[in-house]
């Protein structure tokens, strides 16, 4: 493999763990936290998390898992081949999502609105509390210890608020700066993967037609292109074959664009990358636009359409009722939980308790959830 870049993030100029560790041996650092993320309890509970589609409504759409793998395929694709480091890439791909709740975005806006009152809850700040601190599995510390590196790649927004509450890691919200060419790399791969795969389960689900997505500039230049070569193809194989193109399509695209982008900068060091206030790492305007056609199409005809919107309502309705309950009923949370109450005296304290109750919740699989709310 190539040498990488002096502006990679590496192990020489990596600003470390907060608790200091032995070196990892024969693996590298970046490498031990991506095999820390895959051991957390959290990672295994994205198998049962929705994507768009509630895990039980069907076995053959996509949950957080497959799509943090998807995330992590595209964005370790885009990391070799600008000579960027593929282990750091990969393990804030894997991470990425660790603290998305139960029910996707509406389990995620139900909780922030039960939230209002007790600081909010955003799921990339949640992902950060899971690495940090909700891990409890180690011996010497609390989370996971990751890298910095990692660490500034899973925490992809973020209001100033709370950046002002995190030190070294916030600032960059606060002084409009760019994280690591990996992080960068990690957030596009994130968007690539969605839009695709998300066409690709509203097809399955008959949601969406070809037809309708058609509109789309991207998905109608990559059908003629399939249908021209293949014209007799069943639909199963076209809409494979249409996905595939158009992964190839935007990530070739990204590949150029950024390697244009960073060509015209000076770097010779990951810093020069963190100073900059523009991304390097990005899709070219034309391809972006179409890309953004396809963002504001599923979020039309996908995200919000009646059957997926029947879900989200339910959804949203399962995670008030767990919220209010435990809020009400301490009593009925399990033991660990209460005991984290105790240690943090918010049995008194509200706004602790309310956070707590949030990590609680926010960890839960969409089955644990729906169970929960029937017992309570
Ligand atoms: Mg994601």
């Amino acid at each position: 493999m190539a040498p990488l870049s002096i502006y990679a993030a590496c192990e020489e100029t990596s600003r470390g763990r907060i608790h200091d560790e032995p070196d990892p041996g024969f693996r590298g650092q970046y490498q031990r936290d991506r095999d820390r993320i895959i051991h957390s309890s959290a990672f295994r509970r994205l198998e049962y998390k929705t994507q768009v589609f509630v895990n039980h409504e069907g076995d053959m759409f996509r949950t957080r898992l497959t799509h943090s793998l998807e995330v992590s395929q595209i964005g370790r694709t885009v990391a070799r081949a600008l000579h960027l480091n593929e282990d750091l890439t990969e393990a804030i791909c894997l991470a990425h999502d660790l603290g998305h709740t139960p029910f996707g975005h509406a389990g995620q806006d139900a909780l922030n609105d039960c939230m209002r009152e007790y600081g909010g809850f955003e799921h990339n700040l949640q992902s950060l509390r899971v690495v940090d601190y909700l891990e409890q599995k180690y011996p010497q510390f609390s989370g996971l210890n990751l890298t910095y590196e990692t660490r500034e790649g899973i925490l992809k927004h973020c209001s100033l608020t709370n950046a002002r509450s995190l030190g070294e890691l916030g600032q960059r919200f606060i002084l409009r700066q760019q994280p690591g060419l990996e992080a960068q790399i990690a957030n596009i791969a994130d968007e690539i993967a969605y839009n695709n795969h998300d066409t690709d389960d509203g097809l399955r689900a008959e949601l969406l037609t070809v037809e309708q997505l058609c509109s789309c500039s991207l998905f109608r230049e990559q059908y003629e292109l399939v249908t021209e070569k293949w014209p007799d193809l069943d639909e199963k194989r076209l809409i494979h074959e249409l996905i595939r193109q158009m992964i190839n399509h935007v990530v070739t695209d990204l590949v150029r664009n950024s390697t244009m982008k960073i060509d015209a900068e000076d770097l010779s060091a990951i810093d020069d990358v963190r100073a900059l206030t523009h991304p390097l790492i990005s899709l070219s305007d034309e391809v972006r636009e179409k890309h953004q056609q396809l963002k504001s199409f599923l979020h039309k005809n996908l995200y919000r359409h009646e059957r997926v919107r029947k879900m989200s309502d339910d959804a949203g309705d399962t995670v008030r009722t767990l919220f209010s309950k435990y809020m009400q009923e301490s009593g009925r949370l399990p033991g660990p939980v209460r005991l984290r109450l105790k240690e943090k005296s918010a049995e008194t304290d509200v706004q602790s308790k309310a956070r707590i109750i949030a990590d609680y919740i926010a960890g839960m699989t969409d089955r644990f959830a729906i169970s929960e709310s029937r017992r309570l």
